[in-house]
């Protein structure tokens, strides 16, 4: 199993007026190579979950294990190994003079040197889609897509075994989103990955994972394949969905993905 996670519960500003329980009984339990989607309302839950695994967030109350390891202070070095974590917007984070160099910080304080840190440079860029002629560039003089890609590159070049995306896609046009989703599949298919995504794009969870947790105030409101989720039209406006914007998802759903063209996708007309 990559991912079990037992009776997890997360309260910010415990004793506050603020108090916040932001994860309540959380158990999920996720197998190697799944590819599983995150969705919910702002506020549900979910940057807190994804930041407690890869110990962000150490779990104060239920556990987490990653790949047989417990996530807390310990084995925060072996965790950080096995999961890498894709912030929104991670291009934010750049800060090398150059694209190789940005790409490779991960793997050098990984203690990876020399020839091994450079072929794994190129073999990442060749994942990603980046050209190498980049590599001696300012990442700051790329342009919106390519500096995404290179951050991306960054978390991709230490082949995490489990690999969590928040909103990968957010802000750049359909091209640079497939490009971006594209060398995840390729990735995954590479290394057998586990994928946790975190999307409001129901499109691109349809596309990309098997099976979606949908999160509701710090809870698990449902946990199922794309098709069990996608076919309960009450959870999907209870998390903010208008009938217009379902309806008008289900028939483009239809279109693209006929293999889930079965009776699940009875919409009811707005
Ligand atoms: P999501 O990622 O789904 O938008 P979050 O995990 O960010 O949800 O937030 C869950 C809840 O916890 C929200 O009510 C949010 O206001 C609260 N919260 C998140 N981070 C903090 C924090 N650092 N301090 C206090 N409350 C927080």
């Amino acid at each position: 199993m990559a991912i079990v996670i037992n009776n997890l519960r997360h309260t910010y500003m415990v004793g506050s007026p603020y108090e916040k329980n932001a994860l309540i009984d959380i158990n999920i339990n996720i197998n190697d190579g799944e590819s599983v989607g995150i969705i919910g309302h702002t506020g549900s839950g979910k940057s807190t979950l994804v930041q407690h695994l890869n110990g962000i967030l150490m779990p104060v109350s239920g556990s987490i294990n990653i790949n047989g390891i417990d996530v807390n202070k310990k084995n925060m070095k072996e965790i950080r190994k096995q999961v890498g974590l894709v912030f929104q917007y991670p291009e934010h984070q750049l800060f090398e003079e150059t694209v190789f160099k940005d790409i490779g910080y991960g793997l050098s304080k990984q203690g990876y040197e020399g020839k091994t840190v450079e072929e794994k440079i190129l073999q990442t860029i060749n994942i990603i889609g980046l050209d190498k002629n980049l590599l001696e560039k300012s990442p700051f003089r790329l342009s919106g897509g390519e500096k995404r890609k290179v951050a991306i590159a960054g978390v991709l070049a230490m082949k995490p075994k489990v690999l969590i995306l928040d909103e990968p896609g957010a802000g750049l046009d359909p091209k640079g989103r497939d490009e971006i989703y594209d060398a995840v599949v390729k990735f995954k298919k590479e290394n057998n990955a586990t994928i946790i995504l975190v999307s409001h794009s129901m499109e691109d969870l349809a596309r990309y994972v098997d099976r979606i947790i949908v999160l509701n105030r710090g809870r698990i409101e449902m946990d199922g394949t794309v098709a069990e989720v996608f076919k309960n039209d009450e959870l999907l406006k209870n998390i903010g969905l208008s009938v217009p914007q379902i309806t008008c998802f289900m028939r483009l759903l239809k279109k693209k993905l006929p293999e889930l063209n079965s009776d699940v996708f009875t919409v009811k007309e707005a």
